[in-house]
């Protein structure tokens, strides 16, 4: 797997012994240390900076940083060839889209939270604090990756524009509207476009936030690893790399839907954004579920479409879309058996092909649904099945492993 391309290329095994210094733009120390008298370099997590203020000299040599400044030290520290990709954390401040940066700002507030809270009672595999923040680059991208004792998550600003771009041709579109069941007009489409745009971003993030809690990134003695998730068809993967991947899909489809139509979101998604106080709890219901499959089929649909044939399919990082989209709605099927049993059976095959097809003619660009056409019929070929087969093989063997019996 060639998962750890930056910490093989970007940081040298001597980072302990020589760290770099603290970058002049690290957003929240360039101020202080502007004013430093004696500035030195000391632990990884420490400031180990004095500075000057009103004639007295403060020390802050022990007080640790905050994580979104080791998360922007963390891309400082690059090689040349990879900060240009990722130039560090990014200010939102600089935001040209200004309505997305409370959202923004309120989903990484909320995710941080949560998730860290689940950290304190899950006891993942993965127990470092988790970070989630946003990365300066014109690379569509989601990273996880250890440093400096953090689990952090990254997703980069030009991923977020790409997401919320989407959003507005589809809420924006009436067929999108009418497949799922509302009926909002003029600005209340606004409305659908941030339930959308909630609903993707948030599924990226818990798919990253698997990796950690899964072990993926580090434990099996690759140290600090981070995943490249929009890879449009990287090779350099296997079946197990894949099976990481579906695991990550399907424990994300189970966190979204919990979030999205049984907890916390589902108050303001149905009164809010989608005017539905007065619809019966079963619709309310089919509405979301329908917006969770479009979210995700657009997240999948926006990427180049991987090319596949029996040969390279066993070599990809991740699974090609139609396959992935595939183990999604297996995942999101078994998440309605305990409870909502009839929800699964309203997404018949036919409602989940035509929410398909919406998504895809209302995002359109390099992909669409024309070009899952060819992945899909490679899938349905003897070859495709066997692939099935055998990457199923591998994640149930996978699963295995997280929860022995
Ligand atoms: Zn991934």
């Amino acid at each position: 797997m060639k998962r750890n391309t930056i910490i093989e290329l970007g940081s040298s095994g001597s980072r302990a012994e020589n760290p770099p210094p603290i970058a002049p733009d690290s957003p929240n120390v360039a101020p202080a240390a502007s004013t430093a008298t004696n500035v030195r370099v000391g632990g990884s997590r420490s400031a180990a900076i004095k500075i000057r203020r009103h004639g007295c000299v403060i020390d802050l040599s022990e007080m640790p940083l905050p994580p979104e400044v080791l998360f922007h030290r963390y891309f400082q520290e690059l090689s040349p060839f990879w900060r240009e990709k990722y130039r560090g954390k990014h200010d939102l401040e600089a935001l040209e889209t200004l309505e997305l940066r409370p959202l923004l700002v309120a989903i990484q507030g909320a995710l941080n939270e949560g998730l860290n809270e689940e950290h304190a009672v899950r006891e993942p595999v993965d127990s470092h604090p988790f970070h989630l923040d946003y990365i300066d680059s014109t690379v569509p991208n989601a990273l996880a990756f250890r440093h400096d004792d953090y689990a952090f998550i990254g997703i980069t600003i030009r991923l977020v524009n790409e997401l919320w771009d989407a959003s507005d041709l589809l809420g924006k579109s009436e067929v999108i509207a009418s497949l799922i069941g509302v009926r909002l007009v003029g600005e209340q489409r606004e409305a659908l476009r941030v339930v959308f745009f909630r609903t993707m971003l948030s599924f990226i993030v818990l798919h990253e936030w698997t990796h950690h809690i899964h072990g993926h990134v580090g434990p099996r003695g690759l140290g600090s690893v981070h995943f490249d998730e929009i890879l449009d068809g990287g090779q350099g993967g296997d079946l197990e790399s894949q099976a990481l991947e579906v695991d990550a899909d399907g424990y994300a489809v189970h966190l979204v839907l919990n979030n999205l139509i049984a907890g916390n979101a589902r108050a303001s998604a149905v009164t809010t954004f989608l005017k539905l106080d007065e619809q019966p709890l079963s619709v309310q219901d089919e509405v979301l579920f329908a917006c969770f499959v479009v979210a995700v089929g657009a997240f999948l649909y926006i990427r180049h479409p991987v090319t596949v044939n029996s040969a390279n399919v066993y070599t990809l990082t991740h699974p090609p879309q139609a396959e992935r989209m595939n183990f999604i709605m297996n995942q999101a099927m078994r998440w309605c058996q305990p409870s909502r049993a009839d929800l699964a059976a309203r997404m018949a095959l036919d409602r989940f092909q035509k929410l398909m097809r919406g998504t895809a003619e209302a995002t359109p660009g390099d992909s669409g649904g024309i070009n899952w056409a060819a992945q899909t019929a490679f899938l349905m070929s003897p070859d495709g099945r066997e692939y099935n087969r055998k990457l199923n093989g591998v994640y149930q063997s996978y699963v295995q492993t997280l929860f022995p019996t």
